[in-house]
């Protein structure tokens, strides 16, 4: 189970840092990109699970969905995703669904036209925000 692994090295992580900096973690956020194929509900409890019994588990946590952005490497301009992948037509939003990568073939820069495109932000899951006691 990929989300396992993932939690894992989350906790992981968080719990090396306030043993590094021997400070407790007062809050953090996890945060799963739109475009991150994981199951956040399942994400979302095995957190809550795997905290249990370490020096993390009464941080004030939360889960945030990071919002899925698009740059034009030409004009430099952002778009949503989902908003640039609206127009298109479902079975070209479906296998971008798949393929994200693929939104440079199918869409155009709502400001210059050009396909020259780059996910900036929405396929990743991080920690961020964290707040040392
Ligand atoms: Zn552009």
């Amino acid at each position: 189970m990929h989300e396992l692994v993932i939690v894992s090295g989350i906790i992981d992580a968080l719990m090396n840092l306030s043993q590094r900096e021997n400070r407790r973690i007062r809050s953090f956020t996890v945060s799963v990109g739109e475009l991150a194929s994981f199951d956040k509900n399942l994400i979302d409890s095995l957190i809550r699970e795997l905290r249990k019994g370490t020096p993390i588990e009464d941080a004030e946590y939360r889960l945030v969905v990071e919002k899925a952005e698009v740059r034009c490497r030409t004009c430099s301009h952002t778009s949503g995703f989902n908003e640039l992948i609206m127009p298109l037509k479902e079975d070209e939003r479906e296998m971008i669904h798949f393929l994200p990568e693929l939104v440079s073939s199918f869409a155009q820069c709502p400001g210059c036209g050009s396909r020259d495109l780059e996910i900036e932000s929405g396929r990743g899951i991080k920690v961020v925000d964290i707040e040392l006691e």
